[in-house]
């Protein structure tokens, strides 16, 4: 067999995924619900990448999970009686075959705690940690009662967390117009499936863990749920809920809400003029209670250490080194857009490989792509694995490339991940055609956009934004400093995308996510030519300057914070070393000044692309702390400059250590993180300019 050269392999990476498959396990694959532990679901696809000549295997780890068992939701008149019972499920949408509530799982929130609450109701906004503050600070208390607030701002087990630190009994977040941009009724348009707006009985289920205090099981934190008796388990508590929560949807909401009116503050009151207090639905004015009637809130699940399945699977490659694939097969309903958006695309990335295999195809690196279990309870399959094989992939895997849904029904790309991979991925754009016009790539359109948005946006749109979590790269980068991204076409919506509802349904998908499947196609294409890139050759295609602009950039923000006694010397200095030191590799590394001498690459420098990439590698491991260091609460956290924000989580924050002691008001500490972050900072730049090997 003849050897294939790289750009022979890259082309059929664009050029082999089809529409008419991608459409194929869509539907496929949403038919019905894949809970996590469905091993059925995980062995078809086992089966089908087997099927592709690619040697795949299921890994089984042994996970806490909650199963729905009872929930109910009642408003009670003052005498007691019942008022209102909600509903707790979507109705049953005639044109949607999958949208039967016997289809979907009911109202449930993953690891939410047992319990049943009887007590007056509380509306707190988005229920973040400043909207519980500002509540206090205004004399509503909590304590005792039922929040009711907003879904979106935040992740939901941040809001669980924040009532909970504030003395709440029991939590229910519902869905507010007010998230829905122009697609509401309140704009003339139709909900689901008439048109774009929410349905008013669509519930978002989901997790309620803390995970910007840990992922994975939260038994076993910082090593994996190995099946069988020999596995430590801990105590959970701290890392989910301690009180009951419930996702509703606005229909079921409705009722809570307008036995608040006129009680308590008004949105302005606590909010003042302008505020988001004031949510989307007629008829409600959005007073913080306490409610004069009470609420019931019943939610019992059923826990229990229960088995879940990664689907792994490995093309060899002639190195040690590994670039990894992620995306994962669980889902709460039938979910067409999250997981099977993105579980479409790997399954043409994974025919695509075992085809360039077949063909003779020997990479330089090992690839291996994973479509992981549990993703939804809290990145659970894909922690696992990654706390069994800690020291392999720390020290061989050299990139994970996650796509969770290939698109939200956005159709621009968003992306996050390592500064260290922009300029491989926007590469990449600029060769895959654009999912919505006919001469245009996936960058074009990216750089329209923020062309745009220069025009009215204070903050110029970056390829990249950090990296928080909400996704399986979160092991990989936070936990063990794996250059990562994170990529879906999210930017520029057509309809509310039913998140998490028993409407994430093929019908949307085809009516309004991706009608032609150019977004999953697209997907597809750049997802697989990317890691062929990456994996193909021996030059890491990686670009350091990008970190070092980052950086620059977040020092800034420190700056306009004008905290007076916030020491940002060191730091500066530091930084301005390691834009030159970055500088410096990248000219190593951009590969003009390479050259091939008795059959090896090296620089004009005689700096052997092996140094090169330990050098890139070794820049992102800099910001590493060891085992027995972490993120202040949260251990299991170690990158020093990046992270989820604590009361965020999806967003990530740049130098978290130093942000978080400001919060704190603890100038001293955040000085020390500065004085930490430094020296690290010090560090990558001797890794990058190959002084550490040297001083040695
Ligand atoms: N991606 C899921 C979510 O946002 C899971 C995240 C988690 O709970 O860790 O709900
Ligand atoms: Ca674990
Ligand atoms: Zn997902
Ligand atoms: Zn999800």
């Amino acid at each position: 067999m003849r050897t294939l050269a790289q750009n022979e392999v890259e082309r059929h990476m664009l050029h082999c995924p089809t529409v008419d498959n991608l459409r194929h396990w869509s539907k496929t694959y949403s038919a019905k619900p894949h809970l996590a532990g469905d091993l059925q679901h995980a062995e078809s696809i086992r089966d089908l990448w087997r099927s592709y000549g690619v040697k795949t295997e299921l890994v089984c780890y042994d996970v806490l999970q909650n199963f729905p068992a009872r929930s109910s939701l009642k408003l009670l008149s003052e005498d007691g009686a019942i008022a209102f019972e909600a509903s707790l499920k979507e109705d049953e949408v005639v044109e949607d075959p999958t949208s039967s509530p016997a289809n979907g799982l009911p109202s449930f929130h993953g690891f939410s705690a047992n319990g049943h609450v009887t007590a007056e109701i509380v509306y707190a906004n988005f229920g973040t940690l400043n909207d519980f503050k500002l509540l206090e600070s205004k004399g509503i208390s909590v304590k005792g009662k039922i929040v009711l607030c907003k879904y979106s701002k935040v992740f939901r087990g941040l809001k669980v967390r924040a009532a909970e630190k504030f003395g709440a009994a029991a939590v229910l977040i519902y869905s507010d117009p007010q998230e829905d941009g122009e697609f509401t009724a309140a704009n003339g348009y139709k909900p689901y499936p008439d048109g774009p707006a929410r349905h008013p009985t669509s519930i978002q289920r989901g997790s309620v863990d803390f995970f910007s205090i840990a992922v994975g099981d939260p038994t076993t934190p910082g090593y994996p749920s190995l099946p069988g008796p020999g596995t430590e388990r801990r105590d959970p508590k701290g890392a989910i809920p301690s009180i009951p929560s419930l996702p509703i949807s606005f229909a079921d909401a409705l009722p809570l809400l307008e036995s608040l009116n006129g009680r308590g503050l008004s949105p302005e009151d606590v909010g003042g003029i302008g505020t988001d207090w004031r949510g989307g639905l007629p008829g409600v004015d959005y007073c913080t209670g306490p409610s004069v009637v009470e609420a019931s809130v019943l939610n019992h699940g059923e826990y229990r250490y229960s088995p879940i399945y990664n689907v792994i699977g490995t093309i060899p490659g002639r190195t040690k080194e590994i670039v990894m694939l992620g995306n994962h097969h669980d889902s709460w309903c039938c979910g067409a857009v999250d997981p099977v958006s993105g579980s479409a695309a790997m399954n043409e990335v994974v025919r695509g490989l075992g085809e360039l295999c077949s063909a003779g195809w020997n990479p330089f690196r090992k690839l291996v792509i994973s479509s992981w279990d549990n993703e939804e309870y809290g990145l659970v399959g894909s922690t696992e694995f990654a706390e069994e094989h800690e020291n392999e992939l720390t020290e061989h895997c050299v990139a994970y490339l996650n796509v969770d849904e290939s698109t939200n029904g956005g159709t621009i790309l968003g992306a996050i991940g390592s500064p260290l991979l922009a300029n491989a991925l926007s590469t990449v754009m600029r060769l895959v055609p654009s999912p919505v016009h006919d001469s245009t790539t996936v960058y074009d359109d990216w750089a329209s956009l923020k062309k745009e948005y220069r025009a009215t946006a204070p903050k110029p749109m970056s390829l990249l934004s950090p990296m928080g979590t909400g996704s399986d790269y979160t092991a990989f980068f936070h936990h063990m400093g794996i250059p990562s991204l994170d990529l879906v076409f999210n930017k520029r919506g057509t309809a509310v995308y039913p998140y998490h509802s028993n409407y994430d349904s093929y019908l949307w998908i085809e009516k309004f996510g991706d009608r032609g499947f150019k977004k999953h196609l697209a997907m597809a294409r750049l997802w697989g030519t990317l890691a062929v890139r990456l994996a193909g050759i021996p030059l890491l295609g990686f670009n350091a300057r990008d970190y070092a602009a980052t950086l620059e950039k977040h020092v800034k923000h420190l700056h306009a914070k004008k905290v007076t006694s916030l020491e940002l010397t060191a730091l500066e200095d530091a930084v301005a070393e390691f834009a030159e030191a970055t500088a410096s590799l990248d000219e190593l590394g951009g590969g003009s000044d390479l050259m091939t001498v008795a059959g090896t690459i090296v620089s004009r420098t005689q700096v052997g692309v092996n140094e090169i990439n330990r050098r890139y590698r070794g820049v992102e491991k800099s910001f590493i702390l060891n085992a027995q260091e972490g993120l202040p609460g949260r251990p299991w956290y170690k990158h020093l400059i990046f992270a989820p924000g604590l009361w965020a989580g999806y967003d990530g924050v740049v130098f978290p250590g130093i942000l978080e002691s400001l919060e704190d008001g603890d100038i001293g500490a955040a000085n020390e993180w500065a004085v930490r972050i430094a020296q690290r900072i010090k560090k990558a730049s001797l890794v990058a300019t190959g002084q550490d090997r040297q001083q040695r």
